[in-house]
C-alpha cells in the first residue's frame, strides 16, 4: 500500500521492509514473500548490480550432504577460525546453502558442467546470479525500490523496528518512508570508501541505523581484511593472485606462504614497492583467466603490461568488514538482532558463527548471505504477522539530526579523516595498543563533531550519514581490537603476537556516544 505525496515523496506500508539488495537482501525478500508477506526492498543502488557480489565471481561453501565431507569441512575451519565458530550454525549454513543453490538451478541459472556432465554448483557469476535473484524477487511479488538509500530506521513506541526512511536519488532526493511490521537489514559490510571494486555502497549504514535502536555488534576486531590489487586498479578478486610470484624493489622473489600477506604488507607499509607477476599460471589456463575476470586485466592492458610475463606494482586495499567477519550480533535461528522486529542478513551481520576470526570471503560469506537471508526473511515475515505498527518515529541521529548548529569539517573531510585512521597498513594491519588508542582519540573527537554539527540536504544527507556510519564503524573496530589483547585470525597485534587461550570467546560491542565492549562465551 502506498500514498502519493507532494514533490515526489513516497509513503508506503509493508509487512517486511528489506534494506539492501545484494544477495542477502534478495534472498531475504524472496523468503519473506514466499512466507506470504507483502515485501518492499529498498536499495541504495540498483538491485542486481550494486554491492560486493554483483561485479564478479562468487565462490560458495556448497557441499553435498555427505556427512564425512561436511564434518571434514567444519573441522578444517575450526582451528583456522581461532575456535570462535559454532558447529551447529556451520551445519545449518551448509544445509541451507545446498538447498537454495539447487533452487537457483531450477530457476534457470546456467551452471557450467565438468567433463562428466555434472554441474559445478560451487561458484556463481555475480551478474548472472543477481539478475536471477532480481527476477525471482519480482515474480514473488516483491516491490523493489532502486536508488532509494535508507537513511534511518523508524522506531515504535515499544522500541521495536517499524520501518525506515530515506531519499529517492533519481527523483530529486524526495523523501521516502516505509512503515513495516519487521525490517531486514542487508546493507553489506563497510569498506570505508577505500576504492575497492564494487564496494562504494558498502559504508556501514545498516550498522549505524541498528545501533541507534540499541543493536549489539560482535567480532568487530576482525575487520581488517585487506586485498591485493594492481597499484593502478581497484580489482581485488583473489583468484588471480594464487598464480602470482611477488618481488621486492630489487627483483628478489618474496617468501609468501599461501595466502599470508605479511611480508608484502610490511614492505608496502614501509613505503617500498612490491611487484607481482602471474608467472605460475599454466599457459593453458591464461585465456580462461582473462575470460573469468576481464576487469582484472583491463588496467594492465591499458598500461601495456602482460601480467603473465611482466611484473606490475601492487597495493593492499582495505575491504573492512566486507571480507572481514564482524557485524550485527544475531541472537537466534532467524538472525534476529538484539532489537525486536529487526533482523540482519549477509555481511551486515557477524559471520563469526561460521568463519570465526578469519575472512569469510572466498566461499563462506556467500553461503552466509544465502542462508542468513533466507532465515531472516522468513523470520521477519513471521514477526510481521503480528501486525504493522500504528505509529513509528524516525530514529536517526548523527549526520542527520545534529544536536548543534552545522559546522566544518564537512562529510568529505570527515571521511578523509576516518580513512587516515583505518586505511594505512601501519595502523590497521600492524596493530598495537598505543596505535589503537591514538586512533581512537581522533575518532572519538570526530564522532563528537559528527553528532553535534554534521548534516546535509538531498545527496549531502546521504554523504553525511555515510560519514557518520564510517566513524561509528571505526570506533567499534578499534575498541574491540583493544579488548582483544592477543593475536587471533586476521586480528594481529604487534605488541601481543600470540593467542591468549583466556580470550577464546567472542567480543560484543555497541554504543554510539559511549562505545562499550564485553565478552561472550562461544558455544562449544
Ligand atoms: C572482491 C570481493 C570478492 C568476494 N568474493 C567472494 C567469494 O568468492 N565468495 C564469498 O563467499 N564471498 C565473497 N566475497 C564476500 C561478499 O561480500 C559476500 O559473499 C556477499 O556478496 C555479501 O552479500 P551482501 O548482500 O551481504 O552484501 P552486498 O553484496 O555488498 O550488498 C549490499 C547491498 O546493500 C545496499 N545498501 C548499502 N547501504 C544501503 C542503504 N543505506 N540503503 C539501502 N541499501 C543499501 C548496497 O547498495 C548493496 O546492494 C567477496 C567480497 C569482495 C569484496
Amino acid at each position: 500500500m502506498s500514498r502519493p505525496s507532494p514533490g515526489g515523496a513516497l509513503v508506503a506500508e509493508a509487512d517486511v521492509l528489506v534494506i539492501g539488495g545484494g544477495p542477502a537482501g534478495a534472498w531475504a525478500a524472496v523468503a519473506a514473500a514466499e512466507a506470504g508477506a507483502e515485501v518492499v526492498l529498498a536499495d541504495k543502488g540498483y538491485c542486481g548490480t550494486s554491492g560486493s557480489a554483483a561485479s564478479g565471481g562468487n565462490n560458495l561453501w556448497y557441499l553435498p550432504p555427505d556427512p564425512a565431507r561436511r564434518e571434514a569441512a567444519i573441522a578444517a575451519r575450526e582451528t583456522l577460525a581461532g575456535h570462535l565458530t559454532d558447529r551447529r550454525w556451520m551445519a545449518r549454513v551448509l544445509d541451507e546453502t545446498y538447498r537454495q543453490v539447487n533452487r537457483l538451478a531450477d530457476w534457470g541459472y546456467p551452471f557450467p558442467e565438468d567433463e562428466d556432465g555434472v554441474e559445478r554448483r560451487g561458484s556463481l557469476q555475480g551478474p548472472e546470479y543477481m539478475r536471477r535473484m532480481r527476477r525471482r524477487a519480482h515474480r514473488s511479488g516483491v516491490r523493489i525500490l532502486d536508488h532509494h538509500p535508507a537513511l534511518e530506521l523508524l522506531v515504535t513506541p515499544e522500541g521495536a523496528a517499524g520501518g525506515a526512511a530515506g531519499i529517492r536519488r533519481q527523483l530529486g532526493c524526495a523523501p521516502w518512508e516505509v512503515r513495516a511490521g519487521a525490517v531486514v537489514l542487508a546493507t553489506g559490510g563497510c569498506a570505508f570508501l577505500s576504492g575497492a571494486f564494487g564496494l562504494n555502497v558498502d559504508t556501514g549504514d545498516g550498522h549505524l541505523m541498528a545501533a541507534e535502536l540499541g543493536a549489539e555488534l560482535s567480532g568487530m576486531e576482525f575487520s581488517n581484511a585487506y586485498a591485493l590489487s594492481p597499484a593502478y586498479g581497484s580489482h581485488t578478486k583473489g583468484l588471480m593472485m594464487q598464480f602470482a610470484t611477488y618481488y621486492d624493489e630489487d627483483g628478489r622473489a618474496l617468501e609468501v606462504g599461501g595466502m599470508a600477506r605479511r611480508p608484502i604488507a610490511r614492505l608496502l607499509a614501509d613505503g617500498r614497492p612490491v611487484h607481482a607477476r602471474l608467472d605460475q599460471a599454466p599457459p593453458e589456463l591464461r585465456a580462461a583467466m582473462r575470460q573469468a575476470q576481464p576487469n582484472y586485466f583491463l588496467p594492465l592492458d591499458k598500461a601495456g603490461i602482460d601480467p603473465f610475463t611482466q611484473a606490475y606494482p601492487v597495493r593492499m586495499v582495505l575491504e573492512g568488514t566486507v571480507r572481514g567477519t564482524g557485524g550485527l550480533r544475531v541472537t537466534g535461528e532467524g538472525c534476529a538482532t538484539t532489537v525486536p522486529g529487526l533482523f540482519a542478513a549477509g555481511d551486515v551481520a557477524t559471520r563469526e558463527l561460521i568463519t570465526g576470526a578469519v575472512s569469510g570471503g572466498g566461499s563462506h560469506n556467500g553461503a552466509w548471505a544465502i542462508s542468513s537471508g533466507t532465515w531472516a526473511g522468513a523470520a521477519a515475515a513471521a514477526h510481521a504477522a503480528r501486525g504493522r505498527p500504528t505509529s513509528a518515529a524516525p530514529a536517526g541521529g548523527a549526520g542527520l539530526r545534529p544536536s548543534g548548529p552545522p559546522g566544518a569539517p564537512d562529510a568529505a573531510e570527515v571521511v578523509a579523516a576516518v580513512q587516515q585512521e583505518v586505511l594505512p597498513l601501519e595502523r590497521n594491519y600492524f596493530r598495537t595498543a598505543e596505535g589503537l588508542r591514538r586512533s581512537l582519540d581522533t575518532l572519538d573527537g570526530l564522532w563528537r563533531h559528527v553528532a553535534t554539527h554534521l548534516s546535509g540536504e538531498g545527496r549531502d544527507a546521504l554523504r553525511a550519514r555515510q560519514a557518520a556510519a564510517m566513524v561509528a564503524h571505526a570506533r567499534w573496530m578499534y575498541r574491540a581490537a583493544l579488548a582483544r589483547a592477543e593475536s587471533r585470525g586476521m586480528h594481529q597485534r604487534e605488541d601481543l603476537p600470540a593467542p591468549d587461550p583466556r580470550l577464546t570467546h567472542r567480543i560484543r560491542a555497541g554504543g554510539l556516544d559511549e562505545v562499550w565492549t564485553a565478552p561472550e562465551e562461544a558455544a562449544a
